[in-house]
């Protein structure tokens, strides 16, 4: 078991640890009955993950008499709304939730963000305890305190910012994870390497096989490198006001292919795109050398992932308006995250428009 300690400088007072570990999900009940957070407990999930692993943890909570309600939706990013947000919350207030209860967020990303919504505004904020059962929730949504709901016209549109009172990453959960999203996690976890950590890169690229065929113990040794990169990122920039652009790279580009597509494409796959030609531009601006690309492209085609998007499916020009009314570019230059080399990253004001249609057009 690992344990990274989440240090904010800002909120001092809402510092707190990511617990790593395989099995780790079968004692939060007799913790939470050592070390009560609240004197009730919504363990708030979606409908597959229900059925694998919700349903056990109610009867852990109901064994130690500790009181407890399942409160399930439907499972897909449709649900992360205002309407399932007003739905959950009124099953808590139909159950007599108040004040004193602790939210449970058991599942991915759409989970997290929309149970951690949940926690911020209910009876003016209530404490949540993340626990991610995606990779990409493990490495990425759970960490850092961005809570929020999608809308019509936007992700993520609506949210807030709150802290977990903990984040507990039970590796277990991978067992039943499909490919698919595995891959989504692993395309995270090599921006992170990608953007900050050599070592962790190379790390990556000698134990790709063993993550693929989700080796636990290899799995945790880079859920943990990754987390550790995400954290420090995060107490840097607790607000993002600065550093967390980096956690960007590959997603201008990705962000718009996937609004751009409606969202029939996954999140792994539009940021492996994304970072391609990302790297691609860093190449033809002078900073990474052809040979960092290449390794880059390697890996990320490796895992099945993308590099290109055939033009067919989506016009460069397409993109480009995706991207010019999502980043509201005004002067025709946008904030561009770069690599100078694997491993470290800049953010770069002196993208234009011109440059990105130049590498889309490839
Ligand atoms: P993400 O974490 O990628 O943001 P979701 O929260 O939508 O996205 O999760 C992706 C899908 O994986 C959902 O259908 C969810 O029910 C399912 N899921 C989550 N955790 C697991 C798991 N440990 N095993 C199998 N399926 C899971
Ligand atoms: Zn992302």
């Amino acid at each position: 078991m690992e344990i990274c300690r989440v240090d904010l400088k800002e909120e001092t007072g809402n510092s707190y640890d990511i617990i790593i570990g395989a099995g780790l999900i079968g004692n939060l009940a007799i913790e939470l009955k050592q070390k009560p957070v609240a004197n009730a407990y919504a363990i708030i999930t979606d409908s597959n993950v229900k059925r694998l692993y919700g349903e056990t943890l109610l009867k852990n909570f109901q064994a130690k008499n500790l009181h407890a309600h399942l409160i399930s939706f439907p499972a897909g990013e449709k649900s992360k709304s205002r309407d399932t947000k007003e739905k959950v919350e009124n099953e808590m207030l139909n159950l007599g939730f108040g004040r004193d209860s602790c939210i449970i967020a058991l599942g991915g990303g759409v989970v997290g963000d929309l149970a951690g919504f949940v926690a911020a505004t209910y009876m003016r904020g209530i404490p949540c305890i993340q626990v991610p059962t995606t990779l990409l929730a493990m490495v990425d949504s759970s960490i850092g305190g961005k809570v929020a709901v999608d809308t019509m016209h936007a992700k993520n549109a609506i949210g807030a910012f709150h802290q977990p009172k903990k984040v507990i990453i039970d590796m277990n959960f991978l067992k039943t994870l499909p490919k698919k999203e595995l891959a989504n996690g692993l395309a995270e976890m090599i921006k992170h390497a990608l953007i900050s950590d050599r070592d962790f890169f190379h790390f990556l690229e000698k134990n790709i096989d063993k993550i693929l065929n989700c080796d636990l113990e290899t799995l945790e040794q880079a859920v943990k490198r990754s987390c550790e990169i995400k954290i420090h990122i995060v107490e840097e920039d607790e607000k993002e006001k600065g550093l967390r652009k980096l956690l960007n790279y590959g997603h201008t580009i990705g962000h718009a292919i996937e609004s751009a597509l409606k969202y029939k494409i996954s999140h792994g796959q539009a940021i492996s795109i994304g970072m391609s030609y990302a790297a691609k531009l860093s190449a033809k601006n002078g900073f990474l050398d052809e040979g960092s690309v290449i390794r880059q492209n390697n890996l990320l085609e490796y895992i099945g992932l993308p590099h290109k998007l055939s033009h067919r499916k989506l016009k460069p020009r397409e993109i480009l308006e995706h991207i010019q009314y999502d980043k509201k570019i005004i002067n025709k230059k946008l904030n561009f995250v770069l690599l100078n080399s694997i491993g470290d990253a800049f953010v770069s004001d002196d993208v234009s428009m011109e440059d990105l249609k130049g590498i889309l057009g490839e």
